[in-house]
This record gives C-alpha cells, sequence and structure tokens, in this order.
C-alpha cells in the first residue's frame, strides 16, 4: 500500500517548494494542529532544533523544560551548539513526578531583572506525551497563561502528541493551538517511513526553512515521503486507541504472570516500562525468548544488573504477539526461583532509574 502510494506521489523540487505531495502534507498537518504554515523535515531533532533556532533566541538566553526532555537530554546538546541558550531543567516534583506544572516552572524561572549571573528564560519547551504519560489539557492551558503573562514563548515537542490527543479523548488542536511551535513526528507512532513536521505562523515557518537549508536539511524530490507519512496519518492515527488498549493489556498480562516483575510508569498510551528486578527473570532472557518468536525488544546482551525496559508498541503489533510475549513471561517466571529473584531485588534496591536510552 505504502509502496503504491509513494510511486503516485509528485516529484517537484521542495527546496524551491514546487513539490505538490509536501504542501498537500504540510497544510494537511497545519490545519490538524490549528496552526499558519508547516515544515516538513528529516527528523524530529531537525524539528524540534528549528523551533528553537527560528525563535531567534538572544544570548543570554535560557529555556525551561521538563528535566526528562527529550530536547535537553537526546539531542547531542544541540540546544547549546545551534541555539548558543541554556536549559534551566525542571523537575516535576507538585505532581508526583507524573508532569511538570506552572509551580514547578515558577520555580525554575529566571525573570529579566539586570542580574548579570543569569540567563533570563525566553522559552517554556514542553513534552506530551512523555515516557508515554499524557500531560492533561488543563495544566498545558495554564502553562499557556503563565507563559503569556511572562512574555515567553512556548514550544511542544509533540512527536507523540497524536498520541495524548488519542489518550486524553480530544482533538489534536486543543493541544496544539495553546504553542506558539509544534514538531509533531510522523515516523513513530504514525508509522511514516520517515520525517517529523514542524508548524508555527508563516514568518516562523519562514525563518526554519531557511534555517533547514542551511543545516544542510533542504531536500528535493521528498514528495514520496511526505504523500506516505500523509496516508499513515489518514489511516493510522485511527487505529491508535487499539494500539493503548494493547499496551494496558500487555502491562496487565506482565504484572499478573510476571512474579515480582513490575510495570513502573502508568501506562497511558503505547509505552510499557518494565522492571525485572523483583521476579528475578535476567532482561537477556526474557529479549532472547522473545527472539525466538519473533518479538524484538533489543537487550539481548544487557548486563545482569540492568532490569528496566521501555516496550513500545505500534499499529501493526498483534493481539497474538502480545499473548506470546505474556506466555514467555509465565515461563521463565515459572522456571526462575522465587529466592533468586529476592536475591537480584535486594542486590539493587538503592539503584537508581536507568535511562532507557542506555545500550550497555
Ligand atoms: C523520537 C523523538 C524525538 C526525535 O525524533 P527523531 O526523528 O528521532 O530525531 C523527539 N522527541 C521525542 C519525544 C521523541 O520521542
Amino acid at each position: 500500500m505504502i509502496k503504491e502510494i509513494m510511486l503516485g506521489a509528485s516529484r517537484g523540487d521542495d527546496v524551491y517548494e514546487e513539490d505538490e505531495s509536501v504542501k498537500s502534507l504540510e497544510h494537511h498537518v497545519a490545519t490538524l494542529a490549528g496552526h499558519e504554515a508547516g515544515l516538513f523535515c528529516a527528523s524530529g531533532t531537525m524539528t524540534n532544533q528549528l523551533a528553537f533556532k527560528a525563535s531567534l533566541l538572544t544570548p543570554p538566553a535560557s529555556i525551561l523544560c521538563d528535566r526528562r526532555s527529550h530536547v535537553y537530554r537526546y539531542e547531542a546538546g544541540g540546544l547549546a551548539s545551534h541555539s548558543q541558550t541554556t536549559v534551566y531543567p525542571v523537575q516535576a516534583i507538585t505532581n508526583h513526578g507524573h508532569h511538570i506544572t506552572v509551580q514547578d516552572l515558577e520555580r525554575e524561572f529566571v525573570i529579566d531583572d539586570g542580574d548579570v549571573h543569569m540567563a533570563p528564560t525566553r522559552l517554556i519547551s514542553l513534552e506530551n506525551t512523555l515516557d508515554g504519560t499524557v500531560m492533561p489539557l488543563k495544566e498545558v492551558q495554564a502553562i499557556r497563561q503563565f507563559a503569556k503573562a511572562n512574555k515567553v514563548l512556548l514550544h511542544l515537542d509533540g512527536a507523540r502528541i497524536w498520541n495524548a490527543a488519542v489518550a486524553a479523548g480530544c482533538d489534536l488542536k486543543d493541544y496544539t493551538q495553546e504553542f506558539d511551535s509544534v514538531s509533531l513526528c510522523v515516523s513513530k507512532g504514525i508509522g511514516a517511513p520517515i520525517g517529523s513536521v514542524l508548524v508555527g505562523n508563516k514568518s516562523l515557518i519562514k525563518k526554519a526553512r531557511h534555517f533547514r537549508k542551511m543545516f544542510g536539511g533542504g531536500w528535493r524530490q521528498a514528495g514520496g515521503l511526505a504523500a506516505a507519512a500523509h496516508w499513515c496519518i489518514d489511516n493510522v492515527w485511527p487505529t491508535m486507541k487499539e494500539t493503548h488498549a494493547l499496551a494496558k493489556y500487555l502491562a496487565e498480562g506482565i504484572e499478573r504472570e510476571g512474579k515480582g516483575a513490575s510495570i513502573y510508569t502508568p501506562v497511558e498510551s503505547n509505552m510499557v516500562f518494565l522492571d525485572l528486578a523483583g521476579s528475578g527473570i535476567l532482561l537477556r532472557d526474557l529479549s532472547r525468548s522473545l527472539k525466538e518468536k519473533g518479538i524484538r525488544i533489543g537487550n539481548e546482551d544487557a548486563a545482569e544488573a540492568q532490569t528496566q525496559v521501555r516496550l513500545v508498541l505500534h499499529w501493526q503489533i498483534s493481539q497474538q504477539a502480545v499473548d506470546e510475549f505474556i506466555g514467555v513471561v509465565r515461563d521463565l517466571a515459572t522456571t526462575t526461583s522465587f529466592s533468586e529473584g529476592r536475591a537480584r531485588q535486594h542486590d539493587h534496591s538503592s539503584k537508581k532509574q536507568q535511562s532507557v536510552y542506555g545500550r550497555r
């Protein structure tokens, strides 16, 4: 299907804004998000970084974001390098770590009062979903008011905002229209071959397009990729609710059969964060047994001390695959002795939460 769609796409030159399929995708996403214009790019990192760059923050400037944010931790320090900006990371305290609130932001906010030690806050960047959890719309609206009152910009890393809107049962626009700029990935939950779309007002997008070219990200015959993404938004996105239900079902199955395996982040969309410590099951054993069934979770050579793993579900994962996963957990739990599990749990009881992006 995707192949046919791609073959049928236009082959104009997007650097000259002459490709119909790209323009159509950009218009489609901008409309869905309630913004004036869109820019189709190769990656979510690029659309986030372009949003900051096009916001023209002048040093000394700083950004506030959740300390777990992708833009802060997993974009190779791009903010410092591209936008000459520092980050004051915010810890989510008021909501038991679920999401940051206005109160959390107030603690770190730097007023532009001439204090030469500080870099004034110029922009707040939110992420939704973050670790698969959904920031409630009411909180986003309160932060919008806070940003307005303090005259700072508001950006959304909405790589997974499609999931957040579905999980919250609201319109995508309800979330995205609260922001000055939004990055929406099409290669994650949407299932397109590649890409991410940045939306905002016309002047922001014009600047972002200029910087995209400077970064070497101007692409010419991108029509095939845009057409595929367009199709996936219209056809894959509507299946997302089922994927979320399947993630919940997987988490419940693991907790039921895993004899001490725990889910340490609430399952609100398509991600399941699993800690095997209490079960005695080794992550590498789980990974290898699953691989035999054709289920890949990585970490086949995980060190014994690594017990946590992030499982991400997508639209092509079947109920049967999830049942097989739960069956593998059941088998491993049965063959792993309880005392062994307890001993391992004891060994690592003081361990901090491991980064799911760890590649050891
Ligand atoms: C994947 C992701 C990105 C970056 O996307 P890439 O296309 O991998 O560069 C940014 N933010 C979040 C929340 C993501 O999940």
